[in-house]
């Protein structure tokens, strides 16, 4: 049973997704704040959180945010009104995707079952990846269990932090992985000191796997936000 968690303090909203949610067979967890739904969050890890924008305390933004720091979970955003997605959109907090209010409980249970099942086909538990995972994207294939890349079919010596982030690129490819992501996932969330070290690995990186370092095609720079991985 997929375990739901909704973030939501509409006490409304919070019945009917729950009678709702629960009659499509789904477990549902309710936060009423953003400080609830951390707690929650990291006491037992949700396979999909449903995350309203407008909530008391913490945005829906920052909880999203802090969210991606420590997890690839699938996050649907809830916003007001239908106008307000391009904002939230732009804000590239990381979520998979958003509905309006009002929305169709149907339209919400597709998207919810869509998003589980692209969760479970990259083959790993919402949120983790198994020691001996192996990811294979586009050319690309990274093998956990021996430490091995290869691009196109052909072996490529990789170092541990560059295998690292190429790991978190492969796990959702063609979206931005955020440089806090890579700061939090590669090098530990107690990491302080200078972000140019992600810059310096992906330039190594990419020596590595582009068909032009100087033009990179496979792994692109989002200005100002984190690189993705193109396939
Ligand atoms: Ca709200």
């Amino acid at each position: 049973m997929s375990h739901i968690l909704v973030v939501e303090d509409e006490l409304s909203f919070v019945e009917a997704l729950r009678v709702g949610l629960k009659r499509e067979g789904f477990f549902v967890e309710v936060a009423l704040d953003g400080t609830e739904a951390l707690q929650r969050f990291k006491r037992r890890q949700p396979d999909l959180v449903l995350l309203d924008v407008m909530l008391p305390s913490i945005s829906g933004i920052d909880v999203c945010r802090e969210i991606r720091a420590m997890s690839t979970v699938p996050i649907i955003m809830v916003t007001a009104k239908s106008e307000e997605i391009d904002t939230v959109v732009g804000l590239e907090v990381g979520a998979d995707d958003y509905v309006a209010k009002p929305y169709r409980l149907r339209e919400l249970v597709a998207r919810i079952r869509a998003l589980l099942r692209r969760a479970e086909m990259t083959n790993q538990p919402a949120g983790t990846t198994p020691e001996d995972a192996v990811l294979q994207v586009g050319g690309f294939r990274l093998d956990r269990g021996r430490h091995e890349v290869s691009v196109d079919g052909k072996a490529v010596e990789v170092p541990l932090k560059e295998f690292e982030i190429l790991a978190l690129l492969m796990q959702t490819p063609d979206k931005v992985v955020t440089r806090q992501r890579f700061m939090s996932r590669v090098w530990g969330s107690d990491y302080v000191g200078d972000t140019k070290t992600l810059d310096v690995h992906i330039k190594r990186l990419r020596r590595k796997i582009e068909p032009d370092p100087l033009r990179p095609e496979r792994i692109v720079t989002v200005r100002g936000v984190g690189y993705k991985l193109t396939r």
